[in-house]
C-alpha cells in the first residue's frame, strides 16, 4: 500500500471533480450530415474534388473504407491472388485518420515501429519512436501503390447502401456519386474514430470568424501546412482551442508559438505522460532481424496484457503506466475486494506522478492546479506529450478552464458562463464519436442481407457475429474488426486491424480456391460466439460510474454497457486466444462454422 493514499480522501475528490462535469448536455452533439449548415465542417480541405462518371461494373472485393485496415486487407487479398479489388472512401486519398487529420504536430501515440503496418514488406523503418501524420500517410499510400490499389480506388465517394443480392450472388455497392459496384465479397473497414464528433452548441452558425474541426484543419486560413508548423496567417489572430485531448495537446504547441493569442477551453483535463520521442537511431535499424515488427508487436501486446514481464521492447509510457495500472499486483491469496484495492493503490500512485509533472512543467500554480487530473488513470485515454503542459508558461495562451464545456457560440467568439471571448477563429479539437459506436453507424448507410435484413435492425441489440468478424444473413461480408464488436481491443488499434485483414484475405483467398461462391455463417456458429463473448463479459459498471465522464464510460452513463458489444475473453480481451481460433479456423480444411455454396460464378 502506497504510505500517502488516503482512499476515502482520494475518492472523494474524484467524486467532486466527476460531479463538476457530469452534465447530460455531455451527449448532444452536432449531426453533421443531416443538418445542412453543419455539412461544411465534413468538407475535404486537401484534395480537389473532380468530377467523374458513375462506375458501374463487375468486381470481386468492393473494400468500403481505404484507411489502414481496407488497404492492408487489399494489399493482402492482392499478394495473395489475382483478385479485382476496388477501395472505396469518402476521402479524396488513402490514410482514413492519417488522411483527415493533418493537424500541426500530429504523430501516432503508439510507437511507429508497432503501429505501421507492414514495415518489413515495405522494407521501411519509420523516422522517429513517434512517427509524424505526414509519415504514416505516406507509408499507407506508399502500400496502397505497390498492390496496386490507389489507381482502381474510387475516391470522394459515400457509399449509400450495400444490398445482397442472393440470385446472383453479388453485394451491390451504389455510392453518391453513381458508382455500382457489384462484388463478389464485401469488406467493411470503416474505421473506428470516424466520425466526427461536434458540440451541438447553441449559436455554431452564427459566428462569424473561421471555424473548423480540428480533423479537417484549413491551412489556407492558418497558414504553413502539415510539414511546416509555421502557422503564418495568425500572428494577428486570436484563436480557440476547444478540447484538451489527444489531437489539442499537439496542435497547442504550433500554435502557441504562431497566433496571437491562444484560448484553450478545457473541458476535463488529460493525463498527460511522457513521451521521449526520438529519431531512430542507425544502431536500432541494424539490430532488427527478420521477424523483428511481428515480435515487437506481440511483445507489446503481451506486455500489456501482463503476459510478459521480463522482455520490454517498446519500452514507452504505455508499458511502464498503462501495464502497470492494468495489471496491478496481486497474490494467489488475496480476495476480489484486496485485488480492488492494490489496483486503486496503483493507479493513485501513477496519477499522483502525472500530477507531478505538472507542477514542475507549468510556473503558475493556479494553471497548474486546474491542468491536474483528479481521475483514475483508465477513465480516459491516456495521452503523451512533452510540450504541451510548458506552453501555459506562454503569457499568450489562456486556459480557460469550464468543467461544463463551453456554453454557446456568438458572432464574435464563445461564452462560457457570463464570460465571453471575442475570437477571429475556433478550432474544435472535440474528437470523434467513440470507439464503442456501432458499426452500422460507424458505416454510414444502410448494409441490406439477405431477405432484406438490415445490419442495423439485426444488431438492435447487440453485435452477432462470428470472430468479430462475419454476420449471418449477410454472406461473403467481411468486418474489420473494432472494440465492441465481440473481437478484441487494443490500444495498438493498428494490431487488431492488421490481423483481422489477414485474417479476411486467407479466407477470401481460400473460398475461391474452394470453389465456394457463398458463405454465410451458421446459426449455431453464430449464436456460440456470441454466448461466450456474452458470458465472458465483465461488468465495469462500479468502476465507470466513479470516472470522471468520457467516451470510455459513455460520458457517464455505464448503463449503456451492452454485454453482447464486449469482447472475446472479457475486458479488453483475449488477443491470444482469440489469434490461436482464428489461426485454427483457418487450419480446418472446411470452413467450421460457414455453410458454404458452390455455384456457377
Ligand atoms: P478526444 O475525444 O480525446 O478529445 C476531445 C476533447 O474535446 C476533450 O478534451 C473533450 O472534453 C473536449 N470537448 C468535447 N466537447 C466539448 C465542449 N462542448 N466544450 C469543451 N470541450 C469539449 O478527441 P481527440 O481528437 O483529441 O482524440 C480522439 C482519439 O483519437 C484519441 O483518444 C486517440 O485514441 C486518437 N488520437 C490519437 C492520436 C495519436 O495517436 N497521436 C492523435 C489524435 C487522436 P472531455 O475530456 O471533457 O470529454
Amino acid at each position: 500500500m502506497e504510505p500517502d493514499f488516503d482512499r476515502k480522501k482520494v475518492r472523494q475528490k474524484y467524486a467532486q471533480e466527476r460531479s463538476r462535469r457530469i452534465d447530460a448536455d455531455r451527449r448532444s452533439v452536432g449531426q453533421l450530415w443531416r443538418e445542412k449548415g453543419l455539412r461544411r465542417y465534413l468538407e475535404d480541405p486537401f484534395t480537389p474534388f473532380r468530377e467523374r462518371p458513375g462506375v458501374r461494373e463487375e468486381t470481386d472485393v468492393a473494400i468500403i473504407g481505404a484507411g489502414i485496415a481496407g488497404v492492408v486487407a487489399g494489399a493482402r487479398i492482392r499478394a495473395k491472388s489475382d483478385l479485382r479489388v476496388r477501395l472505396i472512401d469518402v476521402a479524396g486519398g488513402v490514410g482514413g485518420t492519417w488522411y483527415w487529420n493533418r493537424y500541426p504536430g500530429v504523430m501516432c501515440d503508439v510507437e511507429s515501429y508497432i503501429y505501421m503496418p507492414m514495415l518489413e514488406e515495405m522494407g521501411y523503418v519509420p523516422t522517429r519512436k513517434y512517427a509524424r501524420g505526414e509519415e504514416i500517410r505516406a507509408h499507407v499510400e506508399s502500400i496502397s501503390d505497390k498492390y496496386g490499389l490507389t489507381d482502381d480506388a474510387l475516391f470522394h465517394a459515400r457509399v449509400e447502401e450495400s444490398r445482397w443480392h442472393e440470385d446472383t450472388a453479388r453485394w451491390i455497392v451504389s455510392t453518391d456519386r453513381g458508382d455500382e459496384l457489384r462484388a463478389r465479397y464485401l469488406v467493411l473497414a470503416v474505421g473506428i474514430l470516424n466520425l466526427v464528433k461536434l458540440p451541438a452548441l447553441p449559436g455554431l452558425d452564427e459566428f462569424t470568424g473561421r471555424s473548423f474541426h480540428a480533423a479537417r484543419w484549413d491551412y489556407d486560413y492558418t497558414g504553413g501546412s502539415p510539414d511546416d508548423p509555421q502557422l503564418s496567417k495568425l500572428t494577428d489572430r486570436t484563436v480557440a482551442l476547444i478540447g484538451t485531448g489527444a489531437t489539442a495537446i499537439q496542435c497547442l504547441p504550433p500554435l502557441a508559438a504562431s497566433a496571437r493569442r491562444v484560448y484553450v477551453f478545457q473541458r476535463t483535463p488529460s493525463a498527460i505522460g511522457v513521451r521521449n520521442n526520438r529519431p531512430t537511431s542507425p544502431e536500432f535499424v541494424a539490430s532488427l532481424k527478420p521477424g523483428w515488427q511481428r515480435d515487437r508487436i506481440e511483445n507489446f501486446t503481451a506486455v500489456m496484457a501482463g503476459r510478459e514481464r521480463e522482455r520490454d521492447l517498446v519500452q514507452d509510457a504505455w508499458t511502464a503506466d498503462m501495464a502497470r495500472v492494468t495489471n496491478p499486483p496481486r497474490k494467489p491469496e488475496w480476495t476480489a475486494e484486496q485485488i480492488a484495492d492494490a489496483a486503486e493503490a496503483i493507479d493513485w500512485t501513477v496519477m499522483e506522478e502525472h500530477r507531478r509533472r505538472v507542477t514542475r512543467e507549468v510556473r503558475d500554480p493556479e494553471i497548474a492546479e486546474r491542468l491536474k487530473p483528479y481521475y483514475r488513470y483508465l477513465c480516459k485515454r491516456p495521452l503523451f506529450h512533452d510540450e504541451f503542459l510548458a506552453t501555459f508558461n506562454d503569457p499568450r495562451v489562456t486556459l480557460v478552464d469550464c468543467p461544463q464545456g463551453v456554453t454557446r457560440v456568438t458572432a464574435g467568439g464563445v461564452e462560457v458562463g457570463a464570460h465571453s471571448y471575442d475570437l477571429d477563429c475556433i478550432i474544435f479539437a472535440t474528437g470523434f464519436e467513440g470507439e464503442f459506436t456501432p458499426l452500422p453507424r460507424r458505416a454510414g448507410h444502410a448494409i441490406i442481407g439477405r431477405g432484406g435484413l438490415r445490419l442495423a435492425d439485426k444488431w438492435a441489440d447487440g453485435a452477432c457475429t462470428l470472430h468479430g468478424m462475419m454476420s449471418r444473413g449477410f454472406p461473403n461480408l467481411f468486418l474489420s474488426p473494432a472494440p465492441g464488436q465481440q473481437a478484441v481491443i487494443s490500444v495498438n488499434h493498428t494490431h487488431i486491424m492488421v490481423t483481422g485483414a489477414e485474417h479476411i484475405a486467407e479466407t477470401i483467398t481460400r473460398l475461391e480456391r474452394a470453389g465456394i461462391c457463398i458463405a454465410d455463417v451458421s446459426a449455431a456458429a453464430e449464436s456460440h460466439w456470441v454466448s461466450q463473448v456474452e458470458e465472458r463479459f465483465f461488468d465495469r459498471s462500479d468502476f465507470m460510474t466513479a470516472c470522471t465522464p468520457s467516451r470510455l464510460n459513455f460520458e457517464g452513463d455505464p448503463s449503456q454497457q451492452n454485454p453482447r458489444n464486449g469482447s472475446f475473453g472479457g475486458g479488453y480481451g483475449d488477443f491470444a486466444g482469440w489469434k490461436r481460433i482464428l489461426d485454427a479456423w483457418q487450419e480446418a480444411p472446411d470452413f467450421p462454422g460457414l455453410e458454404t455454396e458452390k455455384r456457377e460464378r
